[in-house]
């Protein structure tokens, strides 16, 4: 079974994705990941990606078609993958289409996380951790018992992560809206995109993918 999964940072993509490998043994395939392991190599692809990028150009999709070909062909990928980050416009989507093909395969589904945009940077915004034990905490969702005071050690010190700022959330919001749009009515148009409720619990979440997977 050959995925795509497609969800914007911080609607827990990478937990799902994580289970699918768990539950299914399919492998998740990071282009980004892909790219880095390419290159360490050193074959005659990763020498080529590695040109392009000390030039400073784009990966023509062509080279990252052919990466994800020679990834999927590794014995490791036997009961399928999960593509993260590509394809990212309708070209890229009709090349990697084009591959599966030629080897017999196809994508199965593709699986859209849909959130709500402010309902999600509220939940981002407000997060932090305990600065001693790393227990999570929301100043809306899920505060301490007592106020300041960390329920598992005890700990009065908390820390936020930087980027879990509005802005910095909005901006990787509308960014990743950009790169889904071209390629959504792509997949709908074959029937193959599906949408779960990226809003509802992490275990919800993975029942509707499951539920979906099963239908
Ligand atoms: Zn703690």
């Amino acid at each position: 079974m050959n995925l795509i999964l497609l969800g914007p940072p911080g609607a827990g993509k990478g937990t799902q994705a994580r289970r699918l490998e768990d539950t299914r043994g399919l492998v998740q395939l990071s282009t980004g990941d892909m790219l880095r392991a390419m290159v360490a190599e050193g074959g005659p692809l990763g020498q080529q990606a590695k040109d392009i990028m000390a030039a400073g150009k784009l990966m023509p999709d062509e080279l990252m078609v052919q990466m994800i070909a020679e990834r999927i062909s590794k014995p490791d990928v036997t009961n399928g993958f999960i593509l993260d980050g590509f394809p990212r416009t309708v070209a890229q989507a009709e090349a990697l289409d084009k591959m599966l093909a030629d080897k017999g395969l196809k994508l199965d589904h593709v699986i859209e996380m849909k959130v709500v945009d402010d309902i999600l940077v509220d939940r981002i915004t407000g997060r932090y951790t305990c600065a001693k034990c790393g227990k999570g905490y929301h100043d809306t969702f899920e505060k301490p018992k007592v106020e300041g005071v960390c329920d598992v050690c005890g700990s009065t010190e908390f820390k936020r992560r930087a980027d879990d700022n509005a802005a910095t959330v909005t901006t990787r919001l509308s960014q990743y809206h950009e790169q889904t749009a071209p390629i959504l009515p792509y997949y709908r148009d074959r029937g193959v995109l599906k949408t779960v409720d990226g809003m509802a619990e992490i275990d919800d979440v993975t029942k509707q993918i499951e539920a979906l997977l099963a239908a």
